[in-house]
């Protein structure tokens, strides 16, 4: 039977095409192939993606809100030690972060919105038709990956021992873009590669990177725990819990699996899984945030760094450049397999 173009009735699984259908769920799915107003529409109306928009949607807003607070605090504290440096002409300077303008963190900031917005519009917008779902999807990896990049170098630089910074200094960055570069190659490659209904393998070719790069990117945390030296920052604990859960729900197929048909619009695993990577980069930005105020600037800290003869930076020049070469890799990563899924696409609609 064929539907109203306006309509935004929803379908079930078996009348979609198999591209579309997710595991475990038999109803609530969107038509394919209608304008792409059609699915900006869809934001307001129950099917089953409408969660996983809204579960980054939201976060997106208050992190914007949390950016743009931060960036109003730090222009503040600088207008107050330009004025102090005014007042007082002898002054010598006590330090250089207030002078500096946070390069390094806003980057990370950037990249924390990027994904939160992608990844809603992926889950919005990839019914458009089958090449929009995976041109939606290998966007989404490639933002994925610049934000664990920047995760890991936002640790690096703001929650580190004096002693990590410096024993790390000649490699830190480099292991973590590296990493990062295998992201979004391996994510798009997965998702070109594997049909529904996925097997293992595709989750372990996401797992294993976006995996092994958190692995390198929480070894300052880690390193900074067995020290003792965490001071009273709990909220790098709180993003730990937050993060092992939120892989539990994204690997484990959990709840789903278990009630299938119950979860088509509700509790689903991956908008489980969305609230809580929401809630770790929350936790993530406050824990880095108060390292910057309170661990960084500490003159206990500053003095460690320059006994260890290798004072702490923001690491900007080498973060930008090789930041700049990821985003052109991985735009040629995502053009690359577009053309490849393309071309299959082609095919099949020959046969
Ligand atoms: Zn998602």
């Amino acid at each position: 039977m064929k539907r109203a173009e306006g309509s935004f009735e929803t379908l079930s699984r078996h009348e979609v095409p198999k591209e579309f259908r997710e595991e475990h769920v038999l109803m609530g799915f969107r038509p394919v192939n209608r304008p792409l107003t059609y699915y900006l529409c869809t934001m307001f109306t129950m099917h089953n993606e409408v969660v996983n928009v809204w579960t980054h949607i939201i976060p997106f807003g208050l992190m914007l809100r949390v950016f743009l607070m931060i960036v109003k605090e730090d222009q503040e504290l600088t207008k107050q030690n330009l004025s102090k440096d005014d007042q007082d002409s002898t002054s010598v300077g006590t330090g250089t972060t207030t002078e500096s303008p946070n390069r390094t963190f806003y980057l990370f900031m950037c990249t924390v919105l990027a994904y939160l917005l992608v990844s809603a519009l992926a889950h919005l917008m990839h019914s458009a038709s089958k090449s929009v779902h995976y041109l939606a999807f290998y966007c989404d990896f490639a933002t994925i990956a610049f934000y664990s990049f920047l995760s890991a170098v936002a640790f690096y630089v703001y929650s580190a021992t004096p002693a990590f910074f410096a024993r790390f200094n000649w490699c830190y960055v480099y292991v973590a873009w590296t990493l990062a570069l295998s992201i979004p190659y391996a994510c798009c490659f997965a998702k070109f590669k594997f049909t529904r209904p996925y097997p293992p393998e595709k989750k372990l070719y996401i797992l294993g990177t976006i995996g092994t790069l958190y692995l390198w990117n929480i070894y300052p945390v880690v390193d900074r725990i067995a020290n003792g030296d965490l001071q009273d920052n709990t909220y790098h604990y709180l993003h730990l819990a937050a993060f092992l859960s939120a892989v539990f729900f994204y690997s484990s197929g959990w709840p789903q699996k278990s009630f299938p048909g119950l979860c088509d619009h509700f509790f689903h695993g991956h908008q489980i899984f969305h609230v809580l990577i929401a809630i770790t980069t929350y936790y993530q930005v406050l824990a880095i945030r108060y390292d910057m105020k309170n661990y960084v600037n500490d003159d206990s800290n500053s003095d460690k760094a320059k006994g260890s003869g290798n004072q702490r930076t923001d690491c900007w020049s080498e973060v930008s450049s090789l930041f700049a070469i990821h985003a052109l890799f991985s735009l040629l990563v995502i053009r690359h397999f577009y053309k490849k899924i393309q071309k299959v696409l082609a095919e099949q609609k020959m046969q």
